[in-house]
């Protein structure tokens, strides 16, 4: 059976969507601080912490666990810069609970979930995984944090990893099923979608004087069945024995703030209100992701870059939103 611990997440269900596609039983383990018991709708869910070390056990002990995916983890990064202490502990501490527990229940392969806010602001595009990693926020430390101790845990004991590391997910499950859901909300197409549906006023744009092609923004927005395809080919990837290592997962497209709004305005058939804002802190002009790794190691090619197929499925999973 396969962990994948923080699987009633946004990208955790999905992953553990598609792993019971390909016919894998899965063992969700979700704390449900911010996961939707809803979203896990394959597999067993398994409440519990990782704080809590002798819940872990059992799970090995009950479970037949031969690979772990591990996404659990918080991911506000305004708010990990204010409270620096409740990431490093659960993103950090409680991660080495989890890594404990495989060394000693003898589990061998980990797909860890990565981001590419371990670079910080990086001085060229597209990010390679070479690109040096300088995080600026607790939140992008923590999951490098990681990354070295991965690296450690091969070295030492033999523990076999695959650090995937995102750039914006986005979209739904093409078959409307699951899809993306935060308390609170700060995602941009999320939001985008809630001023188009009329449940808030606007979208405000935080920044209008970037110096990119319109003046806002540009990311690399992932769709989440992409990421979820490129974690089973990573594991897959482990399973046959390939070198522990780290990919980023972009399109190697960027889209601006203005042009994803303006997007969803065709795409929705909605009006958007729209308001310029200053820039909001910390944010890099632009992100984008080279993802040639991933091709070569994983043969993955993301099959949904387009932004508008992007917005398509997010808005038919907003429109009938079940959590
Ligand atoms: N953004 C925005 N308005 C919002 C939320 C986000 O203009 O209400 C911008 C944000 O500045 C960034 C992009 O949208 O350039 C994506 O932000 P998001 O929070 O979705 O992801 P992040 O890039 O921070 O991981």
């Amino acid at each position: 059976m396969i962990l994948v611990t923080g699987g009633a997440g946004y990208i955790g269900s999905h992953i553990n969507q598609m792993l019971a596609r390909e016919g894998c039983e899965t063992v969700v383990f979700d704390n449900l601080v911010y996961g939707h018991p809803e979203a896990v709708k394959w597999g067993v869910l398994e409440i519990g912490d990782l704080a809590d070390r002798k819940r872990l056990d059992e799970i090995f002990e009950n479970y037949k666990i031969d690979a772990v995916f591990h996404f659990a983890a918080y991911a506000y990064v305004g708010e990990s810069v204010v409270k620096p202490s409740k990431y490093y502990n659960n993103n950090v501490a409680n991660t080495l609970h989890l890594l404990d527990a495989m060394i000693r229940h003898k589990v061998n392969n980990i797909v860890f979930s990565s981001t590419c806010a371990t670079y910080g602001v990086p001085m060229q595009m597209p990010i390679t995984e070479e690109t040096e990693q300088r995080p600026i926020n607790p939140y992008g430390a923590s999951k490098l944090m990681i990354e070295r101790i991965l690296s450690d845990y091969h070295s030492a004991y033999g523990l076999n990893y695959c650090c995937l590391r995102y750039f914006n997910a986005a979209g739904a499950d093409p078959g409307g099923e699951i899809g993306e859901s935060h308390t609170p909300e700060t995602h941009l197409i999320p939001l985008i979608l809630a001023a188009a549906a009329g449940d808030r006023e606007s979208i405000e744009v935080f920044g209008t004087d970037y110096p990119t092609r319109d003046g806002s923004c540009v990311r690399d927005y992932i769709h989440v069945a992409d990421l979820a395809d490129a974690h089973l080919r990573a594991m897959e990837y482990l399973r046959k024995g390939g070198e522990s290592t780290c990919i980023n997962l972009g399109n190697c497209v960027g889209s601006s703030v203005l042009e994803v709004i303006r997007t969803a305005k065709e795409i929705t058939g909605m009006d958007i209100p729209t308001v310029m804002k200053a820039r909001r802190t910390g944010d890099p002009p632009i992100l984008v992701g080279d993802s040639n790794k991933a091709e070569t190691f994983l043969g993955w090619k993301p099959q949904y870059s387009d932004i508008r197929l992007i917005l398509e499925h997010a808005w038919k999973w907003y429109c009938n939103k079940k959590y």
